[in-house]
């Protein structure tokens, strides 16, 4: 069959940021547009390089060390217009962990080092004493009515603003920040998360509904709509 639709990616920051394999991500996306004959295009956008949002589909921003995630955080403000563009105008985007904490206003580092987001979405994070909340999770998003399992390794603990819901509710682990249940955010149709493992790779649902959600922003009535089966 002749493939007739085409998602464009940005791997934002993909070469720094990767520590956990999240662009596995990335692959299991790619394996469930080729499966319905989806055009799959992904291309790294870094530092010193421009971002421009009218050439991509989705952005995917993953998880890394704090090194990393400094060098990225000062290249990120030359970017920060045009991403909160892409958010505000309903852009699909899926940030993992360290792309999520760079979307928000600030990042505490383990070492108490002040990491710059670029306030996009409406959360911040802070950093434990000598700790970080490592293991297994599993939440439920009742909206959907669907449940997410992944592994979650990272030292900040994050607290969503009002505008922000979060993915789901933490029913084993420690999610954003430990205290209130929550995990993740999501905002307009930006997905936030703490999970590795990847996250899309255990939950293939949630893949299937990213890639509906970015199909239906780009063809509107003309998008297909794509199920697990
Ligand atoms: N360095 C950040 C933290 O420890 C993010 C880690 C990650 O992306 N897994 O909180």
């Amino acid at each position: 069959m002749e493939e007739t639709f085409t998602l464009n990616v940005c791997h934002l920051y993909g070469n720094l940021l990767n520590t956990y394999g999240d662009n596995g991500n990335l692959l299991v996306l790619n394996y469930f547009a080729k499966k319905n004959n989806i055009q799959f295009n992904t291309e790294i956008v870094s530092i010193h390089e421009p971002f421009q949002p009218e050439k991509y589909d989705f952005i995917f921003f993953g998880g890394g060390q704090d090194f990393e995630q400094l060098i990225v955080s000062k290249d990120i403000q030359t970017k920060k217009e045009a991403l909160i563009n892409y958010i505000e105008n309903d852009g699909p985007f899926l940030a993992i962990c360290g792309g999520y904490q760079l979307l928000g206003h600030y990042y505490m580092g383990a070492n108490g080092e002040k990491i710059q987001g670029i306030g996009a979405l409406d959360h911040y994070t802070e950093s434990q004493v000598n700790n970080r909340f490592i293991g297994d999770v599993t939440i439920h998003n009742e909206t959907f009515n669907e449940t997410y399992t992944g592994f979650e390794n990272h030292n900040g603990v994050t607290f969503i603003g009002p505008s922000e819901k979060p993915l789901g509710t933490v029913q084993t682990g420690f999610g954003n920040n430990g205290q209130d249940k929550t995990e993740g955010a999501i905002y307009k149709n930006t997905y936030c998360s703490y999970f590795h493992g990847p996250i899309l790779a255990k939950n293939p649902h949630l893949a299937i509904r990213l890639l509906n959600v970015m199909l239906q922003h780009k063809y509107q009535q003309q998008a297909p709509t794509l199920s697990l089966d």
